[in-house]
């Protein structure tokens, strides 16, 4: 028999929030600060090069530092050619686009997700995040008045691990006192997310609200609403 699900614990970039705006237009406004003129076009057709980087390198979230510097790097990869900038003046501009993501105006819940947790606290489960993300996470989630539905928030650059590890994992259960068994793990990417879950003996539940997931051996949801029926053993 298996054991009741008595924890949610969420993965949040991508799961609970997403940004807000358009990123273009947030670099082109960072750039023009900085006395530069970006093509937004061009910067579109750049960005594809540079996404590759997102889940490549999860060690950069153990620390503030050095999540800003693997940021940084990442646009100063489509802005140095673009702008013709020196690499260290394209890090710099890299620099001031990540502090804009620091800020909880960037960022919003996707619709759905207050109306999930409120579900969750309703049926008495224990509700934590997870992410890899810098210690501005806290502050965000309090903005957009997502802290009163969790027990935990366990957060990368906080504690000095990151996922996929499964140490990150084994904190969240500790934090949210629950057996592996007893836990679910909800978030956006099969690596960090679910085997990184899978290492710490935790089911992971793939969220995939553009349909857009293979063929993969976990659960997968379209909404975050849906994992209750995984929660009753559905
Ligand atoms: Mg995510």
């Amino acid at each position: 028999m298996t054991s009741p699900i008595r924890a949610l614990i969420y993965d949040c970039g991508n799961t609970l929030l997403r940004t807000r705006g358009s990123f273009v237009e947030l670099c082109e406004m960072v750039a023009s600060r900085h006395g530069h003129r970006l093509d937004p076009v061009a910067l579109e057709r750049a960005l594809p090069h540079t996404a590759t980087i997102w889940y490549r390198n999860t060690e950069m979230y153990t620390a503030d530092h050095s999540a800003r510097a693997g940021w940084s790097e990442h646009y100063a990869d489509a802005l140095a050619p673009l702008l013709a900038l020196p690499r260290e003046e394209a890090v710099d501009l890299g620099g001031a686009i990540y502090d804009w993501y620091t800020r909880a105006e960037q960022w919003e819940p996707y619709p759905e997700v207050e109306a999930a947790l409120a579900e969750g606290k309703r049926r008495g489960l224990i509700q934590g995040v997870l992410s890899d993300w810098g210690s501005d996470l806290l502050p965000i989630l309090s903005a957009h008045g997502l802290t009163r539905y969790l027990d935990f928030v366990v957060v990368s650059a906080v504690i000095g691990l990151a996922k996929p590890g499964a140490e990150i994992f084994a904190e969240a259960l500790q934090r949210a006192g629950v057996s592996a068994a007893e836990a679910l793990y909800v978030g956006d990417t099969y690596v960090a997310d679910i085997l990184g879950a899978r290492a710490a003996g935790i089911r992971g539940v793939l969220l995939d609200r553009e349909g857009m997931a293979p063929l993969v051996d976990c659960p997968v949801i379209a909404r975050l609403g849906d994992v209750f029926a995984l929660v009753e053993g559905r």
